[in-house]
């Protein structure tokens, strides 16, 4: 373990009123048996081998698999076939964005091959450091949109709330890496929190606030119950969201426990960050059953991520895998030009193509939205595939999923309602 870069990286907030502790201390347990979460074979085989200390109670412990997060390159390559590629990026880097992968997230790896979709979005490569016209380490200009620190406030009814500088992964296309992992000027506090609080209680027009970050389910439960409490607590406040990407990363986290606390604040929504198919484990249909089951509605988010998930198959496997596990397929997002992502954006088209085969050709639940956020803070345009084919007098023609033309009595046109 890098000792340097454990001391650097952002913890959740505490109250700064109890004694320092450890990150993750090994006493601190959920009450629940820890050995009764699913493991599936894959998990199973990769802990005997690679963690052969660790009992299946160990690795059913979140914080067990905090505590074991592989960030350093020793550990990289007792685990992996490193390439050469990877060698040097993990050597280069310096700052936020560190390399941190859940012992449970490595198991779904592939060992040897460098291109496996996952293992790219988690280990660098030396295309992270090339710069390309147009990327931004901000590129959504929400530090422009923070009226205090840690609180955007871009859309006049709702606000994101960012909790924490920590994740138990980081992804490395990720639109906020100049904030998480440590390293860099922000920082998380109670005391923030406390500000971003009352600055939502003085302004009654949020009515929906969602928390984000880093990502807000590594926050112990008793702080993050802290904070949805107070939420909950200002009258016009009616709805509260979780952004999260741990019931992939760290399905282990998903406790009894956990649950019973967040079905405490009611109406609250979870948008889960999935990436590809892989992710869809045994562990994974746990985490989510157990949300769903709490009440809490659950819907996706998906970076379109070339080489990864940037086809339709692919896709379309996600979707309905997500469908299975009561996972409404949400956003599908095009890569944010974040500083270093050129080798994972693809051409805009590339969303549309996988929408237009989607949309007509499976069920419309498994549909996302395919969204751009607009650079400099415009917030989220939606992007469709071209169905509208013109007008012909008062008769819209339209295009359907196959290409056939239809027409459409438009009354809005001249007909019949239009005049009475
Ligand atoms: S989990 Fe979310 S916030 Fe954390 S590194 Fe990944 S994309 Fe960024």
């Amino acid at each position: 373990m890098d000792d340097q870069r454990e001391a650097a990286e952002t913890e959740p907030p505490s109250s700064g009123a109890a004694p320092a502790r450890p990150l993750f201390p090994a006493t601190v347990k959920d009450r629940e048996r820890t050995a009764a979460f699913p493991q599936s074979e894959r998990s199973r085989n990769f802990r005997r081998r690679h963690f052969p200390r660790a009992s299946v109670e160990d690795w059913n412990d979140w914080r067990w698999q905090l505590r074991n997060r592989i960030r350093d390159l020793a550990t990289l390559e007792r685990v992996f076939t490193v390439s050469a590629d990877e060698r040097a990026a993990v050597l280069r880097h310096k700052g936020s964005l560190p390399v941190g992968i859940t012992p449970y997230y490595a198991s779904l790896f592939s060992a040897d091959d460098a291109a496996d979709p996952l293992r790219r979005t988690h280990i660098p490569v030396g295309d992270e450091y090339l710069h390309m016209p147009g990327e931004s380490d901000d590129p959504l200009g929400e530090d422009h949109d923070a009226p205090v620190p840690g609180l955007v406030h871009r859309y006049p009814d709702r606000v994101l709330f960012l909790t924490t500088g920590f994740c138990s992964t980081y992804c490395r296309y990720c639109t906020r890496s100049r904030m998480v992992g440590g390293g860099g000027e922000y920082t998380f506090s109670l005391p923030q929190w406390q500000r971003a609080i009352d600055y939502i209680a003085a302004h009654p027009a949020i009515r929906d606030v969602l928390l984000s970050g880093g990502d807000p389910l590594t926050i112990a439960t008793d702080k993050l119950e802290w904070l949805l409490s107070r939420l909950r607590a200002i009258p016009h406040v009616e709805f509260l969201r979780i952004g999260t990407k741990v019931p992939l990363v760290l399905p282990q986290r998903v406790t009894r426990d956990l649950v019973r606390m967040l079905r405490r604040y009611h109406p609250l929504w979870m948008s889960l960050h999935v990436t590809h198919p892989d992710e869809l484990t045994p562990e994974v249909a746990e985490s989510t059953a157990r949300l769903a089951d709490a009440g809490i509605p659950l819907g996706s988010q998906t970076v379109l991520l070339r080489g990864i998930n940037d086809s339709v198959e692919t896709m379309r496997t996600l979707m309905h895998g997500l469908l299975k596990l009561r996972v409404k397929p949400y956003y599908l997002y095009q890569c944010d030009p974040i500083t270093g992502s050129a080798h994972f954006r693809t051409p805009v088209e590339t969303g549309l193509a996988i929408i237009r085969g989607l949309r007509g050709h499976t069920t419309g639940y498994a549909v996302p939205h395919f969204v751009i956020d607009a650079p400099g803070g415009g917030g989220k345009i939606p992007l469709l595939p071209e169905y509208f084919a013109g007008r012909d007098g008062s008769d819209l023609l339209l295009r359907n999923f196959e290409g056939q033309l239809y027409r459409y009595p438009d009354p809005g046109a001249g007909g019949p309602c239009a005049s009475g």
